[in-house]
């Protein structure tokens, strides 16, 4: 089976998402052009965490295996006050978890999330990896897609997906609805080798730091080789992209009067890098003719629950089985797979900013999420959050 016409299905934006689509639907037989406009592919060092919605994912891929080697297993997420230390629930992730979800759960570095996708995309001899081709332009002429790069060159394909992040241009051009929503609240993040960790704050689990409109989450990362740090707090700045160098004076501010495990680690980065967090609000059609929406294009989120990338891959290989039950109507397997995603990941959006609020409580509200937490078992937990972890 090739795509509808013979031409190739065009990606714009090579990240987790555009990898993740473009190995999907080569293993259907389609033929792929991913077109990246940064000068190589590769991903900016953080971790993330991998949720057991998206090794269900994997396993309709066969990547389960490749992504689990190098990620980190912890036993437990772990909440704990960030003024008192107190800790306000510990969710088991092993055995238990296993039993209950029938996926495990972990953490890994992005950029090994994306060298297994690349990695799978630079086996297969149906996706071409075009770096330096930003996508500017595209005219959907019902039949076939045209796509103008920045060079100049043009490109044609049996369809456009989108899979260019939070700020794409291909959404705006069929869905045209503005720039992102600035959330107020910043992320710095850091990685540093394990041993640079003093063993007494070293830990093997997901552990968040609950503060006042602050929290404060570490964990390992590549098979317990570093350790991740990120620090999210409420700011007025706003600065495009996921890279920015951050200012340690304004974390300080706000940090200021935690717990000493918190700022003894928060005291370890000599440079942080920041994210500007942004989301949008849910809409139900993200796809316009031969041409459609993925991951953080479609539907960017906060990152509360950490789903981003999970949702992205979940999108990858719905899109791919959709596309395979129609080769020949490609607009109409991309309205069934907006149809099959659009409710779960408008949850996700909106359930991602709910978890930022009782992350960021204060106060009374920050009491009442301790004892309302503090008293659920394992099993509670895992039903709190079954309809996340439990689907796909
Ligand atoms: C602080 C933070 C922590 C997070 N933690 C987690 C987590 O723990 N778990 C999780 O699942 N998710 C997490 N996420 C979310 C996750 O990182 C994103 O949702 C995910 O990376 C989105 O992937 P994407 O491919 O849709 O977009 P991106 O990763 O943004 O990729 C877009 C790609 O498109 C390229 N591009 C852009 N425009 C063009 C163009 N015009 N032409 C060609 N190429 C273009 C870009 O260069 C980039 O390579 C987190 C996010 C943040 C901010």
């Amino acid at each position: 089976m090739g795509s509808a016409d013979g031409l190739p299905i065009l990606i714009a934006g090579g990240g987790i998402g555009g990898l993740a689509t473009a190995y999907a639907l080569a293993r259907k037989g389609f033929s792929v052009r991913v077109l990246e406009q940064a000068s190589e592919f590769r991903e900016l060092g953080a971790g993330i965490q991998l949720g057991p919605n998206i090794f269900r994912a994997l396993g309709r891929i066969g990547l389960t295996e490749a992504m689990l080697e190098d990620a980190w297993r912890p036993p437990a997420q772990e909440m704990r006050d960030a003024l008192t230390g107190a800790l306000v629930t510990r969710i088991p992730l092993g055995d238990e978890f296993f039993a209950r979800f029938r996926e495990p759960y972990a953490v890994t570095h992005r950029a090994d999330i994306h060298g297994v996708f690349l990695r799978a995309c630079q086996a297969s001899n149906l996706i071409s990896l075009e770096t330096d081709q930003r996508v500017d332009d595209f005219e959907d002429s019902g039949e076939s897609v045209m796509v103008t790069l920045n060079s100049g060159e043009r490109a044609e394909g049996s369809a456009l997906i989108g899979c260019d992040g939070m700020w794409s241009r291909t959404r705006e051009k069929i869905i045209g609805d503005g720039r992102p929503r600035v959330s107020g609240h910043i992320a710095y993040r850091a990685v540093l080798p394990r041993d640079q960790v003093p063993d007494d704050l070293w830990r093997p689990d997901v552990v968040l730091w609950a503060g006042p409109r602050t929290h404060f989450v570490h964990y390992p990362l590549r098979r317990g080789t570093l350790y991740n740090l990120v620090a999210v707090f409420h700011s007025d700045r706003y600065v495009e992209g996921w890279n920015a160098e951050a200012d340690a004076d304004e974390l300080w501010a706000r940090f200021t009067g935690q717990r000493p495990e918190v700022l003894r680690l928060l005291e370890l980065i000599e440079t942080w890098r920041m994210w500007v967090l942004c989301d949008r609000e849910p809409i139900k059609e993200w796809s316009k003719g031969r041409v459609t929406l993925l991951g953080d294009a479609a539907h960017p989120m906060l990152q509360y629950l950490a789903q981003g990338a999970c949702m992205a891959t979940e999108d990858a290989v719905w899109l791919a089985e959709m596309a395979a039950a129609q080769p020949d109507d490609l607009p109409a397997a991309f309205r069934a797979y907006q149809q099959q995603r659009y409710l779960r990941t408008g949850q996700v959006q909106i359930m991602a900013r709910v978890y930022g609020e009782f992350y960021h409580a204060r106060g009374v509200a920050a009491e009442l999420r301790n004892q309302m937490l503090g008293s659920r078992t394992p099993e509670q937990s895992y039903d709190g959050i079954g309809w996340l972890y439990g689907g796909m």
